[in-house]
């Protein structure tokens, strides 16, 4: 049975199209905040997690615990950021696809502020505008994660991705939502197009929820173009100028 509200909706010519994405393992190509959790996070942190994972309690709970565990300073943290995570070779291509056609790009993340901003420095994105928890670096060397983006009447994720996608409502008439993990779901559900992997994809074959499997950005921008064809691959349109 397809449930109401689950089914992937047809983009129209001249829609205004937002594509909201998610940033670790999606954008990023290893799960960044998990990597900085495990290298800066004194012992304790994998009961949170598990917890976490099994759905005992939210993300906000468990970041506001797992931030008391940090004995690492703003600089080494930011380092290693900068190191490790690396942007998807495919998403420049898929990115010029979308500035090309018009298509806003926006990151909704769960995870954290600090390397988010360094990974998209680092690949000259940071005109993105993206949304996720913000942490604080104190003086005494104290670690606080404050959550901007949490939503009340959920109460549960540090950034309210659901919420996001709502209030996005209001100024477009088509919502593409990628991502690939646990805090991915609802927001899913709340889309009128998804590309799923890994967990996502397998939560939304679980719950009903209508979505297009993808490796990479690549799939993406051909299944774009192969479906919608007034699409202009922007591909093209580079040759075009520089030629
Ligand atoms: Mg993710
Ligand atoms: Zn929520």
């Amino acid at each position: 049975m397809i449930k109401a509200g689950y089914v992937t909706k047809t983009i129209k010519q001249n829609d205004k199209i937002l594509i909201i994405c998610d940033f670790d393992g999606t954008l990023s190509t290893s799960d960044v905040g998990y990597d900085v959790i495990v290298q800066f996070a004194g012992s304790g942190w994998e009961e949170i997690d598990r917890d976490y994972c099994e759905g005992t309690i939210g993300s906000k709970d468990a970041y506001t615990k797992i931030a008391s565990l940090f004995n690492a300073s703003r600089e080494e943290m930011v380092t290693y950021a900068i190191e490790h995570g690396h942007v998807d070779p495919t998403f420049q291509a898929f990115y010029r696809f979308c500035l090309h056609n018009n298509i806003d790009v926006k990151i909704v993340s769960d995870g954290l502020d600090f390397y988010i901003r360094v990974i998209l420095e680092k690949y000259n994105l940071k005109e993105i505008q993206f949304f996720s928890n913000v942490v604080r670096f104190h003086k005494n060397g104290n670690v606080t994660i404050e959550f901007p983006g949490s939503n009340d009447t959920c109460n549960e994720c540090g950034n309210c991705k659901s919420n996001i996608l709502e209030q996005y409502r209001l100024t477009y008439d088509s919502i593409i939502y990628i991502g690939n993990g646990y805090s991915d779901v609802c927001p899913a559900q709340k889309a009128d197009m998804v590309f799923a992997k890994d967990i996502l994809y397998e939560k939304c074959l679980k719950n009903g929820r209508d979505c297009i499997h993808y490796e990479n950005f690549d799939d993406i921008r051909e299944y774009l173009e192969r479906s919608f064809p007034f699409f202009c691959p922007g591909r093209f349109l580079i040759n075009f100028i520089y030629r």
